[in-house]
Parts: C-alpha cells; sequence; structure tokens
C-alpha cells in the first residue's frame, strides 16, 4: 500500500479508502454483517487505514457494522471518518447530541476525520448560523474530533467559498476524468491542496460507471492504447495521478474488487500516467462528453437564481442520467439533493424563466429551456416521494433520540 501524507497535519494515509457506505447484501435481504466485517478487516491487514462511513448509509446501520469490525484491535489501526447530517441540525445542541450518539455508537472515544455531510451554499449559512464553527472548534478541543472537514457536490464558487469560511483539515469531493470541470472540480482540488487540507475523493468510478460495460466506440479507444488497463483501473490512475489528492475512496463490498483496488493502488503514484495514456482517457471523456444533454461545465457563475434553483446542480444530475441510463442512482440523487429531502428545495421546476441566469452564462447556455427539460424528466413522481422520504427521515431521527436516551439512562 502506498501513503500520502495530509499537508497541514503530516497524518500519512492509505492512498485507498474504504467507503462503508455499500455493504454486502444477504440473499434473504439486509447486511451481510459477518462478510461486511470480514471485508474491512482484510482490506486494513493489506494496508488500508481509513474508512468512510455517515449516519445515513445503510439507515444508520453502517456505523454499527463498523463498531463491530472495528473491534479486536483493528480500532488503533485505522482512522474513522463519519459525518454530521446538517438536515438533522436545528440547533447547536443537536450537533452534540449527535457526535455523543455516535461516538457511543462506534464504541469510540473520538473521530479522526470528521465530516459535515454533503454541504450546499445553503446547508452551509445554515450550519454557521447555527454555531458549527464553535462546535468543531468545541469538538477538536477536547477531542472528541482530530481532523474537521466537509463533503461537498456543489459548484466551484461555492466550494471556494466554504473552504475560505473556516479552519478545515481536510475536505471530500467527487472527482473523476468524466467530472474535471463539474462541482468542485480540478479547480477546486488545487485551491484545497494550495491550503494544505487533505483532499479525499469520492465517486472515482462515478458510481461503478466508469467501471461498468461501456458503450463499444469507448471500448475500441481502451482496445487501442499499448497499455491494457480495466476501465476501473483507467478510472482509478487517472484520479491518483493528481498529486493534490490524498485518499481515494472506493464503496467496495466484493471480494475480487477488493483484491483488485489493493493491487491497482500499489501502482498510485502521482505524475506517473504518460503522454499517450492521458491522451486515451481525454479521448474516452470527450466520447462520453458529446453524449451530455447539456454543456454545463459547473462554473456557477449562473448562480444564485432568485427562485432558488441550483441550476449546475440539476444540469449535472441531468446528464448523470443519459450518460448511464441503466443506472437509475441519479434520479434519487435529484430527490435528495435538489427535492428537499437532504437540503432546502433546489430542483428545476422551480425557475420564473426570469432570464438572469444566461447573462452570465460563459457558454451561453439557454438555461431556462435547459431547465424545463430536466424538470420534465427527473421530477415526474417528487410530489409524491419527497413527502414519503422525508416521513422516514423524521422517523429515524425520532429513533436516533430515543436510543440516545437509553443510552445517557444506563
Ligand atoms: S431564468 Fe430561471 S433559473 Fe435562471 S435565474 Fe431566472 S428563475 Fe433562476
Ligand atoms: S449553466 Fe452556464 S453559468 Fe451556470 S454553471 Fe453551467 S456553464 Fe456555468
Amino acid at each position: 500500500m502506498l501513503y500520502r501524507t495530509v499537508p497541514k497535519t503530516g497524518d500519512k494515509l492509505s492512498v485507498l479508502g474504504f467507503g462503508y457506505m455499500r455493504l454486502p447484501q444477504k440473499k434473504s435481504g439486509g447486511i451481510d454483517e459477518e462478510r461486511a466485517i470480514r471485508q474491512l478487516r482484510y482490506a486494513i491487514d493489506n494496508g488500508v487505514n481509513y474508512v468512510d462511513t455517515a449516519p445515513a448509509y445503510h439507515f444508520g446501520k453502517s456505523e454499527k457494522v463498523l463498531a463491530r469490525a472495528l473491534a479486536d484491535g483493528y480500532r488503533e489501526k485505522v482512522r474513522i471518518a463519519t459525518k454530521l447530517p446538517p438536515w438533522s441540525v436545528h440547533s447547536r445542541d443537536d450537533m452534540d447530541r449527535i457526535l455523543s450518539s455516535q461516538l457511543a455508537t462506534l464504541h469510540t472515544s473520538h473521530i479522526d476525520y470528521y465530516l459535515l455531510h454533503s454541504l450546499s451554499k445553503v446547508t452551509w449559512e445554515k450550519m454557521k448560523n447555527l454555531g458549527v464553527r464553535e462546535f468543531l472548534d468545541s469538538a477538536k478541543k477536547d477531542s472528541r474530533i482530530n481532523n474537521a472537514g466537509f463533503s461537498f457536490h456543489g459548484d466551484t464558487a461555492t466550494f471556494k467559498e466554504i473552504i475560505d469560511s473556516y479552519d478545515w483539515e481536510f475536505c471530500q469531493i467527487q472527482y473523476n476524468y468524466l467530472d474535471e470541470h463539474i462541482q468542485a472540480g480540478t479547480e477546486g482540488l488545487s485551491y484545497a491542496a494550495g491550503k494544505q487540507l487533505g483532499v479525499m475523493i469520492m465517486e472515482p468510478l462515478r458510481g461503478g460507471n466508469l467501471a461498468g460495460p461501456v458503450p463499444d466506440e469507448i471500448k475500441r479507444i481502451w482496445d487501442e492504447s499499448s497499455v491494457k488497463r480495466s476501465p476501473a483501473e483507467w478510472a482509478f490512475r487517472w484520479v491518483w495521478n493528481h498529486p493534490e489528492v490524498t485518499v481515494v475512496l472506493s464503496g467496495m463490498n466484493d471480494e475480487i474488487h477488493i483484491d483488485e483496488n489493493l493491487r491497482i493502488a500499489q501502482d498510485a503514484i502521482p505524475n506517473s500516467l504518460s503522454p499517450a495514456e492521458l491522451d486515451s482517457i481525454a479521448r474516452v471523456r470527450d466520447m462520453f462528453q458529446q453524449r451530455m444533454k447539456v454543456g454545463c461545465s459547473g462554473c456557477g457563475y449562473c448562480m444564485p437564481c432568485p427562485a432558488g434553483v441550483d441550476i449546475p446542480g440539476c444540469f449535472s444530475l441531468y446528464n448523470a442520467h443519459h450518460l448511464f441510463p441503466q443506472d437509475r442512482s441519479a434520479k434519487f440523487q435529484y430527490l435528495g439533493r435538489h427535492g428537499g429531502l437532504l437540503s432546502p428545495v433546489s430542483y428545476a421546476g422551480l425557475c420564473r424563466q426570469c432570464g438572469k441566469c444566461v447573462k452570465s452564462c460563459p457558454q451561453h447556455l439557454s438555461i431556462p429551456d435547459h431547465l424545463q427539460d430536466v424538470s420534465t424528466d427527473m421530477e415526474g413522481m417528487m410530489g409524491v416521494i419527497v413527502p414519503l422520504l422525508k416521513g422516514g427521515l423524521w422517523c429515524m431521527n425520532q429513533i436516533g433520540r430515543i436510543g440516545q436516551i437509553f443510552a445517557f439512562n444506563k
């Protein structure tokens, strides 16, 4: 295993991090806990020292399984990263309450890497107003957490603004060869690294789509290369080629993939891809981009929208939906991020056609027209599904509160 250093702290982390968000399932349903525990311990035995979870993964069960996996001396071998869900925070007290509950669930005295989960401009404002910076300072001071960071799916301008608003140690961004100029992108990666932050990467395979069956014209480009790699290996190597990247997270739940990722990680040397290899990747990227519906680069210059639409966010998931039609997850992500489930509503259908955004778009996109298409395609059942999911989330929060009261009274 290769290791990279978080510039600000000197902490040495394995280039491959274990994402504990897609745990193996039993045929009869539910998490196959024994297998999930075996898999993580195997990865740790082979050098992985960073594992990323969140209360939102597997409806709160991921942290519980992780606690079991890290018994028997494994806790000391690994850094735990977990997250504070802004959608469950309504007061400063909630932050302490949720962190206490996580420490109890994880059977640990401290969280090594603590993130604010999926910040956006709106949720960051909300969290700031509720005192999250003071909370993070105090949690670091009394060693409940060691490092503070945030995960992010918004536009580059907002990303930089958040980076500059607190003394973070790290951040977590979506990054892969298709998202070079989408969300935080390469510009955001360099910005964060320039501030000495560790940068953890999520979605290196874009939800597995860059590793799955690819269209014939893309397969031909890979086949023509003198270097033979699987599509997954091309995608991982491209991310690790960037020296600014610290850890690449992979949500592994199959022993074959774990072995393959451990092998690929042995070659995760920065700036090691040749010009010819980079050219093959660029050609594949171009081919994918030709299939995109909206040529939005995610720069964020059109923001903010007076009606509250997250313009680049809506376009990004609309494109993902059409790039990989076999993958249904883009619609669910759209509901979560823009339908008001995990953050305030920001969906395309809110557009009032005022035209303000059009003047600022360097790509000269007809934004309101494209947003109408997005709304038609992505928002079909939103009015029914979002209230149902919100009700589910509310119930989970209440169960969490009751569970904590019991834990304190024990
Ligand atoms: S045209 Fe629509 S998306 Fe653009 S600024 Fe106006 S309301 Fe927002
Ligand atoms: S719609 Fe235009 S201005 Fe807005 S993020 Fe996309 S490319 Fe940038």
